[in-house]
């Protein structure tokens, strides 16, 4: 352990003191796929099912339905949407902390399932974007303005949100096919700070909200299959488009989940799950992996790199999988097939608890 992470350049001693914390949720705000009716495929993760975690509305009290007072309306469902939220809570001694995890790709979708779930957004202290790409930034700014606008009339009276970003924000990125093709920029700096929040920028591992979080640095590639995305580029400030496969902003989250280990989670691993995961486990000190959450980014991966990601995957022997957004259909089949039981895919709209 000592020695991968001084091939990291870093001391043991510099990596910040992550707490161990008593419980942890995780609201499926935005995801690629939703599912009100499974149940959960894995012991150690709780949620509903059969339609059970959608909110109910009050029938007017002037409708006679046989003694129904509640409703479910097809309304208060969440929408799919291409893209990756988690609003994560977790406690310790009694206190909880909530950090939003990346804000999926538009703000209407962002505004629209935060209401139709009925949350709270005036719990959310921090805001960690992954990396920047449209599918996780592009909520942002209805987040912070919702945030904001919610504690207006909230007890949980706090200080303006943190946005937690990465300094290397691209002005765009891009894909080159047989001519460079843009994506929408991500929101600047000024409009974050326009929107209501505190913008901390950081490339270096870092704990928050009373240590109960990490986020970490740049991942470092060590595998020779996780190459990034082929053709990816972004826009420099002379007006070029320049080759950006790497993705080196993307950035992980974890939690010391107390008696169980490691719950991290990845926005897009663009990195790769593997680096991910591994780099992880050299910031968590010994605490074993037990579980990764969100995007592993395998949908258009090859056969070879499925099967590598998979096998390296399972030598870290996490309790569970719980993948999401970018994953893709083949990969979760593979790992129902390799590890049967050991996967609890995540859903748009649910809410997960961690027992
Ligand atoms: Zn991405
Ligand atoms: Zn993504």
């Amino acid at each position: 352990m000592l020695k991968t992470i001084a091939s990291l350049n870093m001391a043991a001693s510099m990596i910040p003191k992550l707490a161990e914390v008593d419980s942890l949720t995780i609201q499926a705000i935005i995801n690629d796929e939703i599912d009100q009716i499974s149940p959960s495929p894995h012991p150690a993760v709780k949620h509903p099912q059969s339609f059970m975690g959608a909110p109910l509305r009050p029938l007017p009290t002037d409708v006679q339905r046989g003694g129904a007072k509640l409703q479910m309306r097809m309304d208060t469902l969440c929408c799919g949407a291409h893209g990756l939220s988690l609003l994560i809570t977790v406690t310790k001694d009694g206190k909880s902390h909530s950090l939003l995890f990346d804000t999926g790709p538009e703000e209407a979708v962002w505004e629209s399932n935060v209401t139709r779930l009925g949350l709270d957004p005036s719990t959310i202290e921090r805001i960690v974007l992954s990396h920047w790409h449209r599918d996780h930034s592009g909520g942002m700014l209805s987040a912070i303005r919702m945030i904001e606008e919610s504690k207006k009339t909230s007890v949980h009276a706090q200080k303006e949100v943190v946005v937690d970003v990465h300094p290397d924000r691209p002005e765009f990125r891009g894909i080159m096919a047989h001519e460079p093709i843009s994506l929408e920029p991500d929101p600047s700096f000024a409009e974050i700070e326009e929107a209501g929040a505190t913008i901390f920028k950081s490339d270096e591992v870092h704990t928050a909200l009373d240590d109960t979080f990490l986020i970490s640095g740049s991942i470092p590639r060590l595998t020779p299959y996780e190459g990034g995305i082929p053709n990816g580029i972004r826009y420099n400030s002379e007006g070029q488009w320049e080759k950006d496969e790497l993705i080196m902003d993307e950035r992980l989250v974890m939690c010391n989940l107390k008696g169980k280990g490691l719950v991290v989670f990845t926005g897009c691993s663009h990195a790769g799950v593997v680096n991910v995961s591994r780099h992880a486990i050299e910031l968590g000190g010994g605490v074993p992996l037990y579980t990764v959450v969100g995007g592993y980014h395998l949908a258009d991966g090859s056969p070879e790199k499925l099967q590598k990601s998979l096998e390296d995957l399972k030598a870290l022997e996490p309790t569970v999988l719980m993948p999401g957004h970018c994953t893709g259909w083949r990969f979760k089949v593979a790992i129902e097939k390799e590890m049967p039981g050991c996967m609890a895919p995540i859903f748009g709209g649910t809410k997960y608890e961690l027992v």
